[in-house]
């Protein structure tokens, strides 16, 4: 016997990186959080926002943040939907779009939170093998033919990226009846980004999340740009006040600061690389990473045993039990003192087995 639908019943959920609690000694490299503060303009509005402004109902449709976000990226009115992260714009794109069995497809490995989604709504989960060193798998895609089709770009935990004449012609290709949203969560520190493609294609969303490049995982806030006839659908689902009155002043004054949040991504991506360099001289394997993430193998190829000696010392990675994970660790990239507490642990574990 039990309370829940037989799908719920019977669905694994979604395991989030381990969160150690507050006063614990620990370097945290597990789940992608960026190293830097959150920019000063945060700080300053934190202090001054009223106690009024959290005895009433916030703003539904988070009008601060929504103005500061459709002013960076130049965007008419109706163009970017405000979530309470952007895991909660994917459960609305789910929600309004997918039907029971209809076909939600991703390139796998990714993100494990889509097909979280999909059995939520009883859809038909599509999974789509990457490429060997995992590269974008766009004509399994194309075939799959799925009502919405998940695209991290970079990936997690890869790192890999789809071009944009990819994305194109993938957008096209899933036209008229199947949606593509492309999770932009790591585009601050990637080369490339797909803001320009909702205005070219009408089936594409973009998500964007304010909790990588701007420091604020904590915050819960995250975007969607699209055109309006596709935003409107996802309105229908939102929650009623999804982003809370903090998040909506506070989200507007971190996108006011795009100073702030370039410098630390360039030192991020700068400190990637220089990490990926250490690695490989110490012979690790390296899928080359766009985001703030490296997926890297140990020389011995037992992630589970590097991952295991790192958390006795106090360090978290993420080890995936996913069958073409097995080889790997995802490493967040952190501050320089803590990627060479993380170099000194390995060395340490080389010479002391
Ligand atoms: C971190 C992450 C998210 C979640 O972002 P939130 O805004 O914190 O919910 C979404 N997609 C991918 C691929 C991520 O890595």
């Amino acid at each position: 016997m039990s309370y829940f639908t037989p799908h719920i019943e019977a669905m694994t959920p979604y395991v989030p990186g381990e969160q150690p609690a507050g006063g614990e000694p620990v370097i945290k490299l597990n789940t992608n959080e960026n190293p830097c503060p959150p920019s000063p303009g945060v700080q300053a509005c934190l202090q001054s926002a009223a106690m009024e402004s959290l005895r009433v109902y916030p703003d539904p449709r988070a009008g601060q943040f929504l103005r500061a976000v459709a002013k960076l990226h130049d965007l008419p009115d109706g163009w970017v939907l405000a979530g309470n992260g952007s895991d909660n714009l994917i459960m609305m794109i789910v929600r309004a779009a997918a039907a029971p069995d209809d076909r939600i497809a991703w390139p796998a490995p990714t993100f494990p939170f889509y097909e979280t989604q999909a059995l939520i709504q009883q859809a038909r989960p599509c999974p789509v093998p990457s490429g060997e060193d995992f590269t974008f798998p766009l004509q399994g895609l194309i075939d799959a033919k799925a009502r919405i089709t998940f695209l991290a770009n970079p990936n997690s935990p890869t790192g890999t990226t789809a071009s944009n004449d990819q994305l194109h012609a993938l957008a096209e290709a899933l036209q008229p009846h199947g949606l593509l949203v492309i999770d932009e969560a790591y585009a601050d520190f990637a080369r490339s980004d797909a803001l320009n493609l909702p205005r070219e294609q009408p089936n594409v969303i973009v998500l964007r999340t304010l909790s990588k490049g701007y420091s604020l995982a904590g915050l819960r806030l995250g975007y969607a740009v699209a055109r309006p006839e596709l935003l409107e659908g996802l309105w229908k689902t939102k929650e009623i006040y999804n982003v809370s009155a903090l998040a909506d002043r506070l989200g507007a004054a971190a996108i006011a600061d795009q100073q702030h949040m370039r410098n630390n991504a360039a030192s991020i991506r700068n400190a990637r690389d220089r990490l990926a360099d250490a690695l490989k001289q110490r012979r690790w394997r390296m899928i080359p990473s766009e985001a703030n993430f490296l997926l890297a193998g140990p020389p011995d190829g037992n992630a589970e045993r590097a991952y295991l000696g790192l958390k006795e010392r106090r360090i978290l990675v993420r080890y995936f039990k996913h069958p073409r994970l097995q080889n790997w660790l995802r490493i967040t990239v952190g501050t320089d003192e803590q990627n060479h507490a993380l170099l000194d642990a390995l060395d340490e574990m080389n010479t002391t087995p």
